[in-house]
């Protein structure tokens, strides 16, 4: 049986990152970029005043009371070439060009403006340089301001904005078929006709959380019929860049996964993690298609498919190795005594509170539970045959 590492490592040298495409600036959200960028123009391009007030020469600076007298007015916009000199200030407003001579910028609050006279009296004396804002000061042409896969943010947008750009190189959206298995599975929305039938969970759930991660996905479902499954996957993986079944992966007559994939040639690469809850997550590829066989219990599907599939996706994406591709861990405080008395690494499900960074385990933690997965949003792992007390910190993978 594999580690979670050890797993997590194959499939990522598995994914071949998506060709990229040219995508407008707002729909790239939440792809990754293709390339490295580097400033083509400092920011601010220009010298400008970070205040509403007045430009004052130098010989004006470090005098209170003072009057100066008002020779013009620079809103922020076009730059209208006005010069400052000795006894002379303009008008300006936060964002304008200085003008030619301008030593500080006094704001308006510390002067008075005597408007018959056309002259203001300074109450408070400037600091040469003050609420100026230089060009570059933020940062300079050539300077290297977002990586390839890096993910685009809206504050990564604003500073790409900036520089003019108005189209990004990205990955291409990953497309992502989720395949259901089952004969006890019966959509939501259509009723249960017979007992022993449930609704199927894993289907819209897997498609959120792909979708979620910015995936194309789309659902799928086949009966425990090997020549159906076996049709169903071939004609799946011939239009998806990822392939996702779930249930079936197991070793009971009715678990067909493993020999329909083994007709369409695709021996897993690997089966079995050791994990809980998740021991049976299956890898292959099918063609192209990378495919993840997840067990079919929901907290099964849920716990392998944020450790391994995601990942993925996200690499595929684009994403550069680490944080960018997940899972994210971070540091938690566990709220109660935990143990894990079985022989595979346990994760918890539960609640990460961001304010105290402490996580909860939530609900039953038997894999078919479905209520404490839907109070949860993050998972702690305990290694085989470990137990923690109260405050001890663990990392905590959130999704
Ligand atoms: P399997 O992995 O197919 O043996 O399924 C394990 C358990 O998960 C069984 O109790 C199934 O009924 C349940 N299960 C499988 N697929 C789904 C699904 N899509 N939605 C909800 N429960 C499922
Ligand atoms: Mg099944």
């Amino acid at each position: 049986m594999l580690e979670e590492n050890e797993a997590l490592r194959r499939i990522l040298d598995a994914v071949t990152p998506a060709p990229a495409e040219s995508v407008g600036l707002v729909a790239a959200l939440g792809r990754f970029m293709a390339s490295d960028h580097f400033a083509t123009m400092a920011q601010p391009p220009f010298d400008n005043s970070s205040m509403d007030g007045y430009a004052l020469h130098a010989v004006d600076c470090g005098r209170a009371p003072w009057t100066v007298r008002v020779t013009g007015e620079q809103p922020a916009g076009p730059d209208r070439g006005l010069t400052v000199i000795a006894g002379e200030c303009a008008r300006i407003f936060t964002g304008a060009p200085l003008p030619a001579g301008t030593a500080a910028v006094l704001m308006q609050e510390d002067a008075e403006a005597n408007t018959e006279e056309g002259t203001i009296t300074i109450h408070e004396a400037a600091e040469p340089g003050e609420f100026i804002r230089r060009r570059g000061g933020d940062l300079c042409e050539g300077q290297l301001i977002l990586r390839a896969g890096d993910r685009v943010t809206p504050q990564r947008i604003a500073v790409l904005a900036g520089q003019g750009i108005a189209r990004l190189e990205c990955g291409r959206v990953p497309r992502v078929t989720v395949l259901t298995t089952g004969d006890e599975l019966v959509p939501a929305g259509a009723p249960l006709t017979a007992a022993g039938q449930i609704h199927n969970s894993n289907g819209p759930m897997l498609a959120a959380l792909f979708a979620q991660a910015g995936a194309e996905a789309t659902m799928e479902h086949a009966p425990d019929d090997l020549e159906i499954l076996t049709e169903t996957i071939r004609r799946a993986a011939e239009i998806s860049d990822f392939l996702v079944l779930a249930g079936g992966v197991s070793v009971g007559d009715h678990d067909f996964v493993k020999p329909a994939l083994a007709r369409l040639g695709a021996e897993p690469e690997f089966w079995r993690v050791r994990l809980k809850p998740g021991k049976p997550f299956l890898f292959t590829r099918a063609g192209k298609t990378l495919v993840f066989g997840l067990p079919g219990n929901p907290a099964s599907a849920l716990v392998t498919a944020v450790l391994f599939a995601l990942p993925a996706v996200r690499r595929f994406a684009g994403a550069a190795h680490g944080p960018e591709c997940g899972p994210v861990r971070i540091p938690a405080a566990v709220a109660v005594p935990l143990s894990n008395p079985g022989d595979r690494p346990h994760y918890f499900r539960g609640r990460f509170e961001f304010a105290s960074a402490v996580f909860s385990p939530v609900g039953r933690q038997e894999s078919h539970a479905v209520f404490g997965l839907s109070q949860s949003n993050a998972l702690l792992r305990l290694e085989a045959g470990e137990a923690v007390e109260a405050g001890e910190v663990r990392a905590a993978v959130l999704y």
